[in-house]
């Protein structure tokens, strides 16, 4: 079958975005870009070091305090809609590059588009945000007045995932536009080539020098240096618990502002009443979409014991069904994990769950043929697991389901809370009441009803608890990039 020919994009090395011009690392090395599906070297991306994120943040703060402070909400927008276009104009082409990058398929990559289009519009439509001020009369002396603004906080560093770099970028890359700051993103060192083609495009558009930089490399490198970083005044983290407590103490020096969205174990919730022509394959996506390298995923699938054993059996023969290979060829559903170091967790849960759970489906790697040279698994469905096993607590990142059997309500929501994670939830059940007590029991930042995975831009979605804080999207997500400020006035 014909696969798209990589873009003239993925080639070479990748340099360093900083202050507006690509330059070399000053450590001289660079990272292999692999792609998952069959192990090939697509291009290299430059090693960055401490020193480089010192340039890129003096970029970014020169960038900060230049000619981008006086843009009026006006210009911003505009610039945000030029922005739009120039990544709806080259979308095909970012969607190839993410495939090759991190194996998702084109149908999903591709899928992005019209999200990805509603999210720039929205962050668009905010930029009267930053700079507005109200006026307040004073409520202890007639002859003062306060105004009040809301000031952009300054640079953010943003550090990146590599599980879908580009719509995870803009949750960093859009607020900062909206409001005047000025960024400085890492991308995550096994996917970071459709955040360089992102950014080499909205130069071309006319994003100011240094207002977006990036600087790719390792972790420990350069995800280190952005969060203890002095100049650095806000960092937005995606990624692992233990990162995020890294970059919770790295970032005490000058005590950073921080947004962290991080993992999940989030329970799916089927109540015998669900309608489970729409429950099976809801539940079945909300764990296996992206290769199950989905934060939000609803990996701990919690079946009413009435419809455990229907539900086991229609959750198989829906995974039977999955197409998995090369996300370049048509009709393929779901990709490789993105690299061996996953495969080998991945590989490793199956292996506990296999001995701790009942494997119904899946559990293992693919080796036949083309799919042998990728880090290709099967979807798995583990079935009578119980919520203190390891797969029933860890975060594998992985599409291995777990599901639960559970009795009543009170049940459900006792097993849906018990884990440290509050990140997403779901609820299946054709009974209001239902729905509506459930969804306010999970103990969690976002929780759907019959449906899962679903974010509107506008309202966005956030964690709680060792899911980490912020929200991402809305205007809560806007105005966590400014701060207020109040400035009282004699008139006498
Ligand atoms: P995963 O284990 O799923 O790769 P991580 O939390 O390690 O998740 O990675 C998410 C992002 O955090 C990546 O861009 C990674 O390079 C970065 N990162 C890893 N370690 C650190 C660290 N100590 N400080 C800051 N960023 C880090």
């Amino acid at each position: 079958m014909s696969q798209p020919t990589p873009p003239a994009f993925v080639q070479g090395t990748k340099q360093l975005l900083i202050g507006g011009q690509w330059v070399a690392s000053n450590t001289g090395q660079h990272i292999d870009a692999i792609n998952p599906a069959n192990g090939e070297l697509l291009c290299r991306i430059a090693q960055g070091s401490a020193q480089d994120v010192d340039r890129a943040v003096a970029a970014a703060r020169k960038a900060f305090e230049g000619p981008w402070s006086r843009f009026t909400a006006h210009e911003r927008r505009k610039l945000l809609l030029k922005v739009h276009d120039a990544i709806m104009d080259n979308f095909e082409e970012l969607a190839l590059i993410e495939t090759l990058d991190m194996g998702a398929p084109l149908a999903r990559t591709r899928g992005y588009k019209e999200w990805l289009s509603q999210l720039l519009q929205f962050y668009a439509s905010q930029t009267g945000l930053a700079g507005s001020s109200t006026g307040t009369p004073m409520s202890i002396a007639p002859n003062f007045m306060a105004l009040k603004h809301q000031v952009p906080v300054g640079v953010v560093g943003g550090i990146i995932p590599w599980n879908g770099p580009l719509m995870g970028l803009w949750w960093i890359y859009g607020p900062a536009l909206a409001t005047g700051c000025t960024a400085v993103l890492k991308p995550a060192e096994d996917a970071s080539l459709s955040s360089l083609r992102v950014s080499e495009l909205m130069m071309e558009a006319g994003v100011p020098e240094g207002v977006i930089n990036v600087v790719t490399g390792y972790g420990k490198d350069v995800g280190q240096a952005l969060s203890g970083h002095m100049g650095v005044d806000r960092v937005a983290f995606t990624g692992s618990v233990g990162t995020a407590q890294a970059i919770v103490r790295a970032s005490a020096g000058n005590l950073k502002r921080l947004q962290l969205e991080l993992g999940g174990k989030s329970p799916d919730i089927v109540f015998a009443d669900a309608d489970l022509d729409k429950a099976v394959p809801g539940a079945a996506m909300g764990v296996f979409s992206n290769t199950g390298q989905v934060c939000v995923a609803g990996t701990r699938i919690l079946v009413q014991r009435a419809i455990h054993d229907e539900f086991v059996q229609r959750l198989a023969a829906f995974a039977k069904t999955i197409k998995i290979g090369d996300g370049r060829e048509s009709g393929v559903q779901i990709g490789p994990l993105i690299s061996q170091r996953q495969l080998d967790r991945v590989m490793h849960y199956m292996d506990i769950g296999g001995k701790e759970a009942q494997l119904v489906h899946g559990g293992q790697r693919l080796t036949g043929g083309e799919l042998g040279k990728g880090f290709f698994v099967e979807p798995t469905v583990f079935a009578n697991v119980r919520n203190d096993m390891t797969i029933a607590r860890e975060e594998i990142f992985g599409p291995v389901a777990s599901v639960i059997p559970f009795d009543t309500v009170e049940d459900a929501l006792r097993l849906a809370n018990d884990t440290p994670y509050g990140l997403a939830g779901g609820v299946w059940t054709q009974n209001l009441g239902t729905a509506h007590k459930v969804s306010q029991g999970i103990r969690s930042g976002t929780v759907w009803v019959n449906c899962y995975g679903v974010i509107d831009p506008a309202t966005g979605f956030g964690g709680t608890k060792m899911s980490g804080y912020g929200w991402k999207g809305g205007k809560e997500h806007v105005e966590s990039f400014l701060y207020p400020k109040a400035t009282y006035f004699n008139l006498d």
